[in-house]
């Protein structure tokens, strides 16, 4: 328990924590460990240093908002295995680590079909319907 709530801190510390503006509020996933662990999502304990990754737009469907996300892999696995596409996948080391497409295409212009499974199992807001954000 005490390494699981270290392991949360540390990923919060690099976390965007702006729920109150967050389409995945009340439906997340980092909202729903947090509580069971008893951590506070602001929580100070490290540093805070966050990525400031560019946010993509691009698609009509939906946003990707690289800095939300926690790099679970599930996105990449259901394009890849469910959905057979393959357009999206891990890129960049260390901190700037994050899901892109190949080249950094936007996923407006990447062979993304808009089938939106990835949308569905993101567990946190890195990949959400656009229509809910305005
Ligand atoms: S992804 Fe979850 S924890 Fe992060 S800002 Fe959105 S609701 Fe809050
Ligand atoms: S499913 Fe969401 S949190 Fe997980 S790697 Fe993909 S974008 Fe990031």
């Amino acid at each position: 328990m005490r390494l699981a709530r270290t392991a949360l801190e540390l990923l919060l510390a690099s976390h965007p924590v702006d729920c109150a503006h967050c389409l995945k509020s009340g439906s997340c996933e980092l909202q729903s460990i947090a509580k069971h662990l008893g951590v506070k999502l602001k929580t100070k304990r490290f540093a805070k240093i966050l990525p400031e990754l560019a946010v993509d737009t691009s698609n009509p469907l939906f946003i990707h908002d690289p800095n939300k996300c926690v790099l679970c892999g599930k996105c990449i696995r259901v394009c890849q295995e469910k959905v057979g596409r393959g357009v999206i996948g891990f890129g960049y080391r260390g901190f700037r680590r994050m899901v892109t497409t190949f080249g950094d295409e936007p996923l407006g212009r990447a062979l993304c079909q808009d089938c939106s499974e990835c949308i569905a199992v993101c567990p946190v807001g890195a990949l959400v319907f656009k229509e809910k954000s305005q």
